[in-house]
């Protein structure tokens, strides 16, 4: 039995809870409890505050948590990273009043500097040599400076909009944060299986994500040319059809190239295209 620690309520919950639903993993929070089990996975989730996940995973109290790079970072205990999560991007940056003559760095000398992340914040400034006065706020970290607590502040950004109604501007993007999977490396062989078939699982969701299943009829000539459109893994699968001098080619498409591709493929006499999303891509 592994133990997973996840958020239980917050930005980082979501996402959390779909990858592992994506990954096969049934979770029962209709009645959210402290911890509960999954029916059909050798996974017992524990839920809680992120700022307590990396300190739980140290401990041993769960073997392995969901949380964002920052708090990792930031509350310093000993755990591994063992796969990144590809959701729940944010960065941590330093932001200044608008009309401030900001010129580097070392504008934050002598200053106060508003933050819930010191240890982040310190590492960066003992990094740029610079001298300037930590004050520790845990929420509305933004208000800070119009409230003559700080001079800037150094806070999560993910859009920068709190930034500019709080008439702030981001100056130094410090740090780059994302939801990841940590351990704190000290798995039975029993766990450490359950933990490479969930690492095998997320891998393949990770694959799949973004991508389409296309298929279309295609005049037996165009073949070459639609094959140089869509390289697909290996390479297209082209079946016969019925009709004389046509086939049915099927592929796979990064959606980001979906509607030019699609172009490019109509231009070479391609009809009926069909365009299905992957549950999943075993590579
Ligand atoms: P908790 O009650 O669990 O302590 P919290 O208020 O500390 O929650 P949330 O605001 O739910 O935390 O954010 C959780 C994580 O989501 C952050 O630590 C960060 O990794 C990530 N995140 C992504 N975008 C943002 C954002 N715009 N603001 C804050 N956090 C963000
Ligand atoms: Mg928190």
């Amino acid at each position: 039995m592994l133990r997973l620690a996840i958020q239980s309520k917050g930005r980082l919950n979501e996402e959390s809870t779909a990858l592992l639903r994506e990954i096969g993993i049934d979770i029962d929070d209709s009645r959210r409890k402290f911890l509960s089990q999954a029916p059909n996975f050798p996974l017992e989730l524990l839920y809680m505050r992120d700022d307590d996940i990396p300190q739980v995973v140290a401990s041993g109290t769960a073997a392995l948590g969901i949380v964002g790079l920052n708090e990792v970072e930031e509350r310093g205990f000993d755990v591994q990273v063992v796969a990144k999560l590809g959701f729940g991007g944010c960065r941590i940056s330093l932001a200044v009043p608008k009309g401030a003559d900001y010129g580097g760095p070392q504008w934050f000398a002598g200053k106060r500097i508003a933050t819930s992340y010191p240890r982040i914040l310190k590492r960066w400034l003992q990094e740029q040599g610079i001298e300037a006065r930590i004050e520790v706020i845990t929420g509305s970290v933004e208000i800070a400076p119009a409230a003559d607590i700080a001079d800037a502040i150094f806070d999560i950004v993910s859009s920068g909009g709190t930034l500019v109604s709080n008439g702030l501007r981001e100056v130094e993007k410090v740090f780059f944060s994302e939801a990841v999977l940590i351990s704190n490396g000290q798995l039975t062989p029993d766990q450490q299986q359950v933990l490479d078939e969930m690492l095998f699982r997320i891998g393949s969701a990770q694959v799949s994500r973004h991508k389409k299943y296309i298929l279309m009829n295609l005049p037996q000539a165009a073949v070459e040319e639609a094959t140089r459109i869509l390289p697909a893994m290996r390479s297209p699968t082209i079946m016969p059809l019925a009709a004389e001098g046509w086939c049915s080619m099927h592929s796979v498409v990064e959606e980001a190239d979906l509607w030019d591709k699609i172009r490019q493929l109509k231009a070479i006499g391609a009809e009926g295209i069909l365009v299905l999303n992957i549950d999943k891509i075993i590579p």
